[in-house]
């Protein structure tokens, strides 16, 4: 068996050990015969098993008693419009903060249910950066402000979290949930689609403060209604049953390790290997701005285009692959979730000084 340094943006690297466990329980588990693909949502085994995901889940971000954890499906897209439809009164605003190709998307769905407010952007750097608390014009008199807690495609993160007074803090932390310690006292919502740092497609992480649940506006479908899958703990419907297990088995796994506080400084290591090579290289060049790079998603581009094609060839061939920029930005992108190792970075880093050499 090879497997690969996989540098994909999603969905993603899994830990090893999960993998292997996924593996060895897949045709009986623990015992009773079947797969966990196979059992009711309504089961006492099942049941037991997202019970146990979610208490880890809580403990792993030390949420609050008063925040309900969703386990949902239709990913980061579909919360785009949830959100709205729950927080947002008829004729209300919300304040969104624009920092890349998801930002606009979400402020583009919000704009349907409301009137969205554009707090800050970041547009005309090529969303190079996050905007700094000074320049959030924040309306007091918005339902919520949103913002994208790391930027997938434009390789940016906040390094600190908004000061929004008493209007709630929405965030999209679909590619840096479980990468670092997060008070999740500050917000009002985090959401993220499950495909990145967390487990297999399918599922999506909502935790929302319990008073911003039970607003949702008539005539929306049921289905899209927080309330009822509060009231139902994510089981109104069958739920993505397995994608929950595996990412419970990757909670347990990040609990092993020490818990965020040990993940983070992990992912600061390797994103430091990373970025070190690009600030004293002459050959790579990293479009964005150092105060707010993202330790998960790392563009950088080679000194010239034409280079690209046999950078990715010579990459695949030495194991290291899904290293494509996205096409809005163009050269690279190595994507560093939680599960990819040090080992691989270090892979990747000596690739780059030895392609450096032969092609510089
Ligand atoms: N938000 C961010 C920050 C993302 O990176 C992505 C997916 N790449 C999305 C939203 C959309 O997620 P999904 O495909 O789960 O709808």
């Amino acid at each position: 068996m090879a497997r690969v340094n996989n540098f994909s943006a999603g969905p993603a690297v899994l830990p090893e050990p999960v993998l292997a466990q996924v593996r060895d329980e897949l045709l009986d588990w623990h015992g009773c015969g079947m797969s966990v693909m196979e059992m009711s949502h309504r089961g006492k085994e099942f049941m037991a098993i997202q019970a146990e995901a979610e208490a880890d889940l809580r403990a792993l971000m030390g949420i609050p008693a008063n925040y309900k954890v969703l386990f949902l499906q239709g990913g980061a897209s579909l919360q785009f419009s949830m959100l709205p439809l729950n927080l947002l009164p008829v004729g209300g605003k919300a304040d969104y903060v624009l920092t890349g190709s998801w930002a606009k998307k979400a402020a583009a769905e919000a704009k349907r249910y409301g009137t969205v407010n554009i707090a800050a952007s970041s547009a005309e750097t090529n969303f190079n950066r996050i905007p700094v608390q000074s320049e959030l014009k924040l309306d007091p008199a918005a339902a919520y402000v949103h913002v994208t807690g790391n930027n997938t495609i434009f390789g940016t993160e906040y390094h600190y979290t908004p000061d929004t007074g008493s209007v709630p803090l929405v965030s999209d932390a679909s590619s840096h949930i479980l990468s670092r310690p997060v008070d999740v006292s500050r917000y009002g919502l985090i959401y993220a689609g499950a495909q990145k740092n967390v487990g297999p497609a399918g599922l999506t992480l909502v935790i929302v403060r319990d008073d911003l649940i039970g607003h949702c506006r008539d005539g929306a479908p049921t289905m899209l209604d927080y309330a009822i899958h509060a009231e139902n703990d994510s089981a109104y419907n069958t739920p993505p049953t397995f994608a929950i297990y595996v990412s419970g088995l990757v909670f347990k796994h990040l609990l092993a390790q020490g818990g965020l506080p040990a993940v983070e400084r992990a992912n600061v290591e390797k994103a430091d290997l990373l970025y070190g090579l690009l600030d004293r290289s002459g050959f790579y060049n990293c479009p964005t701005e150092p105060a707010s790079r993202s330790r998960m998603n790392v563009p950088f581009t080679l000194a010239n285009a034409e280079l690209d094609a046999p950078f990715l060839a010579e990459a695949k061939q030495a194991g290291l692959v899904q290293l494509k920029g996205h096409r809005s930005v163009g050269g690279m992108r190595a994507s560093l979730y939680n599960a990819m190792p040090l080992a691989g970075v270090q892979a990747l880093v000596d690739f780059m000084i030895d392609f450096e050499r032969r092609h510089g």
